[in-house]
């Protein structure tokens, strides 16, 4: 007989960011919606911008990640009413 305690023994480590509340996941970055994150992203949209020492990504301070910058250049490039005047 096999105890299922030792089958489920698998641990999950959940860490959360003292200043911008991202969590990671068996040291993996999850968005709230529980979606595989990237550190790069959430650096250069949250981490760079709010987050002080305390913060514990370790991509803070990255810059090859999303910015707000690049998503409304992107949001702009999208956008179907270019010039209204
Ligand atoms: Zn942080």
């Amino acid at each position: 007989m096999t105890d299922p305690k030792e089958l489920s023994n698998l641990t999950m480590s959940r860490k959360e960011c003292p200043k911008c509340g991202a969590t990671w996941i068996n040291g993996e970055h999850r968005w709230y919606t529980g979606a595989v994150g990237s550190e790069e992203d959430l650096a250069g949209l949250v981490c760079n911008k709010y987050a002080d020492s305390q913060c514990i990504n370790p991509m803070r301070g990255d810059e090859t990640g999303d910015t707000w910058e690049k998503r409304m250049a992107t949001i702009r490039g999208l956008s179907p009413d270019e010039e209204e005047s």
